[in-house]
């Protein structure tokens, strides 16, 4: 503030970065941000930040940004800088030529989670209206897609129970594959704060993470699981609860369907899932996770309090549970426990995905899924297309289309020639690079928009400038399902707003949108998508956020769902079978690594790299058990070499006991590292959700890249 002089005026927007959706009041000067204030009146935030949001402008002005339009014929071409006319005329009729010659299935295109509803909304609209496919996939998929499958069919819509408030009356708190101090930080504060003051706090994670025990808390239970059996250990808490009569049958009864929580029920009680018999599996003691299991169903010894006769029981998640071959298998599991413990509908309780990026959301909400149109309404339903067609002067493809990594695939036999991808580094942030490049080395024309020329770009023929989130208008949903508004603070570097390139690309392309505002986007997702049938700019402006659904129904918004009845109707209880991983140990590879976060940086670094306060995180490290380290003759800071069937990467040592024997743990953020050319092909059986979460590796000393 010294250094630039005192602000001029403040705008209010929304953290670009985790999915907690923290607001801030950006101070400007002229067009300079002086700094960022977290909001006192944030619904999400209450006046509270991290040092990721705090300052979240750092890479907006850096020189690595491209702020001209950049095309090439070849991807062995240099980049010759155009005007947007240029740019957009020579993509347009790329994608004219191959859409004639393939066919429209040829072509698609990657949502992004970092950028607006808005922006998301239209690029499933070009996609579908213009490309004429649904070849329309969000980098979600990577990350929350088995949440979207497994809390779909649990209980009808696809996406977390409550707001952030409710963990005020949570009497046990469940973390299953998260670190929410790394990962949510604000929300972590509030969850400790409940902690504090009394509730019971169980974590599963093969690693003892800072909730585990940090300076005001302890967890009562941590169930240092083997990588890859979350499914074993959720079912082995059933059993417990079943086979010791602490379900919750009055609320089964009334709100679930009994014959199939009886056949459940059954499955769960099989002595074949008893924590014993799962002990040499899970490598969780028995004991402990009968203990686990009793607390969250009981609220343990000295209950009832007050006069409730059983615990509130929240269960929050991460990438830790959905990036498995079972993670739509696990999210059920979660589902189940709920359900089981009478954990859905009020405050306290529920299933609580917490979303790793800022609009996981709201990109999943708008349509970006192959198969399915804004508010998860399947493309098939004629009577959705019928709505969307009448509205939008086009025809829809009846068939699903392909995901992220079917693109990929047809791109390499042939079939598919073009993708635009907006906001989102595939070859870094995707799994088996190798496979990634291969892909967009075979397509014809590959668009990315973006910030800064990623890794992707490298096989990229046109390369459109994107805006950050201090230069667009917009909304985003956070992990609570609250929609707020993002406001432009500052001019747009490359003249444009995100979604007004989306328009111009559609306009070139025939398609005569005449959007002046990203308001009347809003307006008509409101119009097509009745989950958001109340939602405009103005009301969210006026009241601050809403939380969908917003409808008739809902006319102030939802807080918490499924409080009368599930969406679907009846709770569904399904049978989760544990499946082991393809991945296996051997004498090669003997040990698992696991992934993570660290609280200064995000995702692949694009932007936290490139702000000077966020560089106290250099580099990935490579956390070993001191056992593991002694057997490798490594102390903390040794280069090893990282190696796995897929690929092998080098990075240095961390020697710590916070790993178990026989894991290994590393972060994502530093593309020298590339973590992801050592992880495998296996994807979750029903959304191809990426297995990031368990590799067999080798570790070995290295002198260093
Ligand atoms: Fe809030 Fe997340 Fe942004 Fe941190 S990164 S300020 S917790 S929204």
């Amino acid at each position: 503030v010294k250094a630039i002089g005192k602000p001029e005026r403040s705008v209010v927007t929304t953290c670009a970065y985790c999915g907690v959706g923290c607001t801030f009041r950006a101070e400007m000067r002229g067009n300079q941000l002086v700094r960022m204030v977290p909001w006192k009146d944030g619904k999400a935030n209450r006046g509270h930040s991290c040092v990721k949001g705090r300052f979240a402008w750092g890479y907006a002005n850096h020189a690595d940004r491209i702020t001209r339009p950049m095309i090439r014929d070849a991807i062995t071409q240099p980049w010759r800088e155009v005007s947007w006319d240029e740019a957009i005329s020579f993509t347009a009729n790329r994608l004219n030529a191959i859409k004639a010659q393939y066919g429209a299935r040829a072509l698609g295109g990657i949502t992004s989670s970092r950028c607006t509803n808005e922006e998301a909304f239209l690029v499933q609209k070009l996609v579908r209206g213009g490309f004429g496919s649904n070849n329309v996939d969000t980098c979600a998929r990577v990350c929350h897609s088995p949440t979207g499958y497994g809390l779909s069919r649990a209980f009808g819509t696809s996406a977390g129970t409550q707001d952030f408030d409710s963990v005020e009356d949570s009497d046990v708190i469940l973390i299953i594959g998260a670190n929410p101090t790394d990962g949510h930080p604000v929300f972590a504060s509030r969850m400790k704060k409940r902690i504090r003051q009394g509730a019971k706090l169980i974590v599963i994670d093969p690693r003892r993470i800072d909730m585990v025990r940090s300076a005001h808390i302890a967890a009562d239970h941590h169930l240092a699981l083997q990588p890859g059996t979350n499914v074993a250990v959720l079912t082995a808490l059933a059993h417990v609860i079943v086979t010791e009569g602490l379900a919750d049958e009055a609320f089964i009864r009334e709100r679930c369907d009994w014959d199939e929580y009886q056949d459940w029920a059954r499955f769960v009680s099989d002595a074949r899932h008893s924590p014993e018999t799962l002990e040499p599996v899970t490598r969780v003691p028995a004991a402990e996770l009968r203990a686990a299991a009793r607390l969250f169903a009981t609220g343990g010894p000295g209950w009832p309090s007050g006069q409730r006769k059983r615990p509130n029981g929240a269960i929050y998640y991460g990438l830790g549970v959905t990036e498995h071959s079972q993670g739509s298998s696990t999210v059920m599991a979660i589902a189940n426990l709920a359900m089981v413990t009478g954990n859905i509908g009020r405050r306290g309780v529920g299933v609580n995905p917490l979303r790793g990026q800022n609009n996981v959301q709201g990109s999943c909400d708008m349509g970006s899924f192959p198969h399915e149109l804004s508010g998860y309404r399947h493309i098939s339903d004629a009577a959705t297309r019928a709505l969307f067609e009448a509205d939008w002067g086009v025809t829809l493809d009846s068939e699903p289309g392909l995901r992220i990594p079917n693109m990929l695939d047809a791109a390499v036999d042939g079939t598919f020639r073009a993708i635009y991808i907006q906001g989102e580094d595939i070859l870094q942030s995707d799994p088996n690079t190798h496979h990634v490049a291969a892909g967009l080395a075979a397509m014809d024309c590959v668009i990315v928009h973006d910030l800064f020329l990623n890794e992707t770009a490298n096989y990229a023929h046109v390369f459109l400038p994107g805006s950050t989130f201090l230069e667009k208008t917009g909304t985003f949903t956070n992990a609570e399902r609250r929609i707020q508004m993002v406001r432009r603070v500052m001019d747009p570097a490359n003249g444009y707003e995100d979604w007004e390139v989306t328009q111009l690309l559609a306009n070139a392309m025939d398609l005569g949108w005449n959007y002046t505002h990203a308001s009347e986007i809003m307006d008509e997702i409101a119009r097509l998508t009745p989950t958001f049938a109340g939602v405009s700019h103005a009301r969210l402006d006026a009241e601050g956020g809403l939380q969908w659904p917003v409808n008739e129904a809902a006319p102030d918004g939802s807080p918490i769902m499924h409080v009368d009845g599930f969406v679907r109707g009846r709770g569904k209880f399904m049978v989760t079978e544990y499946i082991p991983t393809d991945e296996r140990t051997g004498p090669r590879y003997p040990l698992l690594l696991t992934t993570g976060r660290v609280l200064s940086q995000y995702n692949v670094g694009a932007q936290t790299r490139r702000t000077e306060n966020s560089v106290w995180h250099g580099e990935d490290v490579l956390e070993i058990h001191p056992t593991d380290a002694e057997n490798r003759g490594l102390k903390s800071g040794d280069w090893v070499r990282l190696a796995s069937r897929a690929g092998e990467t080098t990075l240095r040592t961390l020697v710590t006991d916070r790993v178990a024997p026989g894991v290994v743990y590393t972060t994502f953020h530093h593309p020298d590292t590339q973590a992801n050319v050592v992880t495998t092909e296996n994807s979750d059986w029903a959304t191809n959700c990426p297995e990031y979460k368990v590799t067999a590796v080798q570790v070995t000393p290295s002198n260093g890249p």
